[in-house]
């Protein structure tokens, strides 16, 4: 990994580009950057389709560049910033074109597959990319990091396990790694009995006990498949075999992830569960930056417990663990399926135990097929939408 690159300072400060800027991530992340004006120039800023809240942003962190990419906000959006400045531009392609843009330091965080373009566009011109969007690197792990090898990029994790191992690796070689050990909340249901999660509702779902964040992946973190997607997602980013990589249930959040060495030593990386813990790590990186973050109390949390996951109550786990060892479209077909079966519950057309089912339905019908590039992995997704929505429609999901 590229560690010649200089921290931000006065002197030199970074250019910023944050994809998914109106979301849970993007906010924080920009809520960081308020603090620190001195070391940031904010280029572009982006957003699916929130037209007041995006000109609202651009306005307040002075941005060069506001695109939108429902091209349906674009009167609202260039009217809110006429006379400002700012550039407003709409439409999916302007999201990519905005993307390839060199800056310093890109913050990936568009929810879904729908950010798999634009990160890897911004990955093609060699940035510092801190990726939060782990869709991208579910369906697409190889193409994510073809393109950082390729132009030199340095890829920094967000997700708050992968920030933690990132930490916690430093720069032991690899044959010194024995075990990722990946904590879980275990989410809102975690106590909760199979008869229960049945009936369980979109609102009870979305009340994560710990974090705070998109609706998405608060389903995720519910259904647990959070934790398969992030089993990929430390497979793609750390290249460790399935097998050495755990999971472990902690339900306070605080130690946010493990690495078991060779020696028998374990470290950990611990902290508040505040997102904007992990995302000042990747704005400071290779330095350190001071933010007001809160600040953990060991004294105050008093204990931390552990205990295993539940793979009965939580089949998304295997399920995801599957699709791994599978290789090949089955890690895409799984997030594709996940994103159209989670959209359904939210919108309650599915129960909640139905969403795995629809995606183990999906993964046993589709056929593996190549996804060596963009236009590949994007077919397979398509595909495999279309097929979840055709269960979904059809009933067929509830195969009871
Ligand atoms: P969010 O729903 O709050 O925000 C998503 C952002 O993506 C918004 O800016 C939205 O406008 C944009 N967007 C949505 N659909 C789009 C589309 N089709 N095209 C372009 N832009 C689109 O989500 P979030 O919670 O901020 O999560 C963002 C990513 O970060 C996800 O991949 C999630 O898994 C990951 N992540 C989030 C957290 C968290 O605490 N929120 C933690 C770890 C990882
Ligand atoms: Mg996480």
């Amino acid at each position: 990994m590229n560690r010649e690159r200089p921290p931000p300072s006065p002197e030199r400060p970074r250019t910023l580009t944050i994809l998914g800027a109106t979301g849970s991530i993007g906010r924080s992340t920009l809520a960081l950057v308020a603090e620190r004006p001195e070391l940031y120039r904010v280029e572009t800023l982006t957003a699916g389709s929130n037209a007041a809240l995006l000109a609202e942003l651009a306005i307040r962190h002075r941005a060069r560049r506001a695109v939108l990419v429902d091209p349906a906000g674009w009167r609202t959006l260039s009217e809110a910033l006429a006379g400002t400045g700012i550039e407003a531009t709409a439409g999916p392609s302007a999201l990519v074109e905005a993307a390839s843009v060199p800056v310093d330091w890109v913050m990936a965080a568009i929810v879904g597959i729908a950010g798999l373009a634009p990160t890897l566009a911004a990955l093609e011109h060699g940035a510092i990319v801190a990726i939060a969007n782990k869709e991208a690197l579910v369906s697409a792990g190889e193409l994510v990091q073809e393109a950082a090898r390729r132009a030199g990029a340095v890829l920094l994790p967000v997700d708050s396990e992968h920030n933690a191992i990132f930490q916690a690796l430093g720069d032991a070689p690899k044959a010194a790694i024995e075990r990722l050990i990946l904590t879980a909340s275990g989410g809102p249901f975690r106590t909760w009995s199979r008869e229960a999660m049945e009936r369980a509702t979109p609102e009870q779902a979305v009340a994560h006990p710990n974090w705070s964040m998109g609706a998405k992946i608060s389903v995720d973190s519910a259904t647990m498949m959070n934790k398969g997607l992030e089993i990929i997602e430390a497979q793609r980013l750390f290249a460790v075999p399935d097998s050495r990589i755990e999971v472990l249930v902690h339900p306070q959040s605080i130690v946010h992830s493990l690495v078991a060495f060779t020696d028998g030593s374990l470290l950990a990386q611990l902290g508040a569960p505040d997102m904007r813990i992990p995302i000042a790590h990747t704005l400071g990186w290779p330095g350190r930056l001071a933010s007001t973050a809160p600040r953990l109390d060991l004294a105050a949390a008093g204990r931390l417990d552990f205990e295993p996951p539940s793979e009965a109550r939580f089949p998304a786990l295997a399920l995801a663990r599957r699709a791994l060892r599978q290789g090949g479209a089955a890690p895409t077909i799984l997030n594709a399926a996940n994103e159209v079966a989670v959209a359904a519950f939210l919108a309650r057309r599915i129960g909640f135990l139905d969403i795995v089912r629809t995606i183990e339905r999906v993964l046993e019908s589709l056929p593996d097929r190549p996804i060596g590039s963009l236009d590949e992995v994007l077919a397979c997704d398509r595909e495999a939408r279309r097929l979840a929505g055709e269960l979904i429609a059809g009933g067929l999901a509830r195969g009871r």
